[in-house]
């Protein structure tokens, strides 16, 4: 391992989304490719909005999908503690650090203070700041307001200038200094607020490198000061586009905004969520297929990030998905499906038939929530559906029978080869071929226009199923 140290610092306060699990993936990539570590810090300093559910479900989902971390809450870590509220000493005393070398002072304003201000900004025009007003307060009004027991925030003193930084992914940012009033780094209640929370864990943590959303850029000039107010070079920062739907508008739950504990529980494979969340900004993914955590780690170049917005399309999670599902190992396949195919008798089958069914319906499927109807063809022939049901009542369905039950039972085995002969039957007597001719015998066997392979029907199967099910349609 070399010093090249990252972290995900999610804030628990519900499941991973396709947002936050691109800015997981991009550093574990990151970390791997540069043979660093990868850490994982919850920031879990509002505790009214976190809970131990949401990162419970965090920690999952990231496992699941082969994102391991090499430090972390639950596995440790030289830098112990990994949750921001089992930290707050660490934070007391850089707080203290900054009050004693005049980095930031207390603000007794009281919250109907700050908001008449803000309105006073904003009725002259000028974007609402604070004014700095604690900043150089009497020392008797100081003991006026200790007298009153009145408990003060702690801000950071921000000094005009220009703050510019060279981000790994943006390039060159600057930021008006002025624009940013004194912050907030403690609040009344001396809880540490999240700028000196994080500063304070990077530096501590050696994290060289923060790579995260577009939406904490503008936190970054204030967290460079703090940093090196506290004696501490800042991070190298990469921050990631936004990311829209496929219809071009913020990723709403419609298009995408998905809960990847969902896409996990309905049948999604792992390496298709993360090759296709890899695809959302870095073009080092073609997308025609799934590729390995390990594959994408050896080429990933956070330089090769783009900065325009980037669209998440769940129609090319289902592609990539439906491609790693056909991959897939029977067993592995089925322990994913398994949780999808509510009601399927798994327990019947002997593991030779089911790895055969589970085979012929990964060959068939688009989405995993087709994999139920797939399979139940299997165990099961249902009251016609509305297509199929045409496709009986039309007038070649009658002689497709005929010869189909005559054919078929003149095979004992059905395999491959039978199968064909079967069908070839059936286009010499009837003269009808492509969809004509198999749209009818899928219909007569299954009661369904789409499903499994002919064949694998067939084969699986066997001529008995097969001729059972036709006289069910002559009866
Ligand atoms: N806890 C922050 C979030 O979940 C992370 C901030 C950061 O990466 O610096 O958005």
């Amino acid at each position: 391992m070399n010093d090249i140290r990252v972290r995900f610092a999610p804030s628990p306060t519900g499941a991973l989304h396709v947002g936050n699990l691109r800015t997981a993936l991009y550093n574990w990539l990151y970390a791997k490719n540069m043979q660093g570590s990868f850490i994982l810090r919850i920031e879990d300093t509002d505790a009214q909005r976190c809970s131990s559910d949401a990162e419970n479900k965090i920690f999952s989902s990231l496992a699941k999908l082969g994102l391991k971390w090499d430090e972390g809450p639950d596995i440790g870590g030289p830098h112990t503690p990994y949750r921001q509220s089992e930290r707050s000493a660490k934070y007391e005393t850089a707080i203290k650090t900054l009050l004693e070398n005049g980095f930031a002072y207390h603000c007794y304003c009281s919250e109907a203070d700050l908001e008449a201000e803000r309105k006073k900004f904003i009725a002259s025009g000028k974007p609402p700041r604070y004014s700095g007003k604690c900043r150089n307060l009497p020392v008797e009004q100081i003991s006026e307001f200790k007298a009153g027991k009145i408990k003060p925030s702690v801000r950071f003193k921000v000094e005009r200038g220009v703050l510019k930084i060279n981000d790994g992914v943006r390039g060159h940012v600057s930021f008006n200094l002025s624009d940013i009033g004194d912050f907030i780094i403690a609040r009344s209640d001396g809880a540490a607020a999240y700028y000196l929370a994080s500063v304070s864990d990077d530096m501590d943590m050696k994290i060289t490198d923060v790579i995260r959303g577009e939406d904490h850029l503008s936190n970054t000039p204030k967290q460079i000061l703090v940093a090196r107010a506290l004696g501490g070079t800042p991070p190298r920062y990469h921050h990631l586009s936004i990311i829209q739907g496929s219809d071009g508008k913020k990723l709403s739950k419609r298009s995408g905004s998905l809960d990847i504990s969902t896409l996990l529980d309905s049948g999604y494979a792992p390496v298709a969520i993360t090759t296709a969340i890899a695809m959302l900004g870095w073009s080092g993914v073609s997308g025609k297929g799934p590729e390995s955590l390990e594959e994408m780690a050896k080429r990933f170049n956070i330089k090769k990030v783009s900065k325009a917005p980037c669209h998440f399309d769940p129609a090319r999670l289902d592609h990539i998905n439906a491609k790693a599902i056909k991959q897939m190992p029977s067993e592995e396949l089925i322990a994913i499906l398994k949780p999808v195919m509510v009601g399927f008798p798994f327990e019947k089958f002997s593991n030779e038939k089911l790895f055969k069914i589970i085979d012929a319906v990964k060959e068939s499927i688009h989405n995993p929530s087709e994999a139920l109807l797939h399979a139940e063809q299997f165990i099961k022939m249902d009251e016609p559906d509305s297509a199929s049901l045409q496709t009986l009542n039309s007038n070649d369905v009658r002689e497709v029978c005929a010869i189909l039950k005559k054919s078929v039972a003149e095979f004992e085995m059905l395999n491959d080869e039978t199968f064909n002969s079967v069908v070839k039957s059936v286009s010499s007597a009837t003269g009808l071929t492509g969809k004509k001719l198999y749209a009818p015998i899928r219909a007569l066997v299954t009661g369904k226009s789409s499903g499994p392979r002919l064949v694998d029907i067939f084969t699986i199967l066997g001529r008995d199923e097969i001729l059972k099910r036709i006289e069910k349609f002559v009866s």
